[in-house]
């Protein structure tokens, strides 16, 4: 379906074979190519902009490498900057990790949309943190908005063969988070997952809700969820909910699908914030640590 952008610059560079240094008009013919590589991949366009901005000021005046052709070269210095745009190398392992040292229990508290993938994404670092790191860990569903989330986090805590607290109805989320928060400094839980109420789309008394429960929960973790898939709506719900929320790292889901991973880059440039975890499926083991590599290259086809 998508031209790779590799085959696009080599016809842009065809004329230029043997020639020394990469010069600024090259350079500004090849940016067209990854400008619109970026927009088909869904990267948000304040954010492709100050991309090509940043390539073109590196690119210009490089001297090719002989085992190269010019193209290539490009192609290269494109997906070094993508690589560094997306956390850099180094996040592949320790970085992506969760931060919870912290007196036990650390609180992780999930937030996002409805349908992007929140709840999922709980049980499956619960048991991520469990499988990996031996931590006790216990998840508890603020969702009183939407009937049966909290039986359904309770499903898969069963699943996960991971503890969720006991369901109280009639509760506010704020009482439940406390109640989590108590119930796992007497059991000696190390990790409390807080699964909060997700919205169709952004609203205020959401906003209120997480910041009420932020307050009392003081998380060390506040993962946004959000689809890859929706692509340019994933910008703008990052955005609302950076502006509102003191995020401290992503999770993208649906990366099984056939988005092209420009979300990723849209995310981070947004939210300023690592992208710790990518969701790959539906079931609990579909999670894998954000690996900026392997994006760059699916962005660059
Ligand atoms: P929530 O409303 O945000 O809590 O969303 P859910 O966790 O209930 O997920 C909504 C749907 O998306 C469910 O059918 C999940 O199985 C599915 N889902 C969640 N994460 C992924 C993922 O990474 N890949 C795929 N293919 N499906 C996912």
């Amino acid at each position: 379906m998508f031209e790779s952008l590799s085959d696009r610059l080599s016809g842009v560079f065809e004329r230029l074979r043997g020639r020394g240094a990469l010069n600024e008009a090259d350079v500004r013919a090849a940016m067209r190519e990854v400008r619109i590589a970026l927009l088909e991949a869904d990267v948000a366009l304040p954010v492709v902009r100050d991309f090509i901005e940043r390539v073109t000021e590196k690119a210009v005046g490089q001297s090719v490498l002989r085992s190269i052709t010019p193209g290539q070269q490009v192609v290269k210095i494109v997906h070094d900057a993508l690589v560094e745009m997306l956390g850099g190398e180094g996040a592949d392992g320790a970085a992506s990790e969760l931060m919870l040292n912290v007196a036990p229990p650390a609180v992780v508290m999930m937030v996002g949309l409805q349908g992007s993938g929140k709840t999922t994404s709980t049980a499956k670092i619960a048991k991520r943190l469990k499988e990996k790191s031996a931590k006790k860990v216990m998840m508890a569903s603020l969702d009183v908005n939407r009937p049966a989330a909290q039986e359904q986090l309770a499903t898969l805590g069963v699943q996960a063969g991971v503890a969720t607290l006991p369901i109280v109805p009639g509760q506010s989320p704020v009482d439940i988070a406390r109640r989590a928060l108590q119930a796992a400094k007497l059991q000696g839980f190390d990790v409390v997952m807080l699964d909060t109420a997700g919205r169709l789309h952004v609203d205020q008394p959401l906003m209120d809700e997480m910041k009420a429960v932020a307050e009392i929960a003081d998380p060390a973790e506040t993962l946004l969820v959000v689809d890859a898939l929706t692509g340019q709506d994933a910008v703008n719900v990052a955005r609302s909910f950076s502006d509102q929320v003191a995020l401290t790292g992503v999770v993208l889901t649906r990366m099984d699908g056939d988005a092209r991973g420009g979300a990723a880059l849209s995310m981070r440039a947004v939210t300023g914030k690592p992208i710790k975890f990518a969701g790959t499926g539906e079931k609990l083991d579909g999670l894998e640590a954000f690996q900026p590599g392997r994006v760059a290259g699916r962005i660059l086809g």
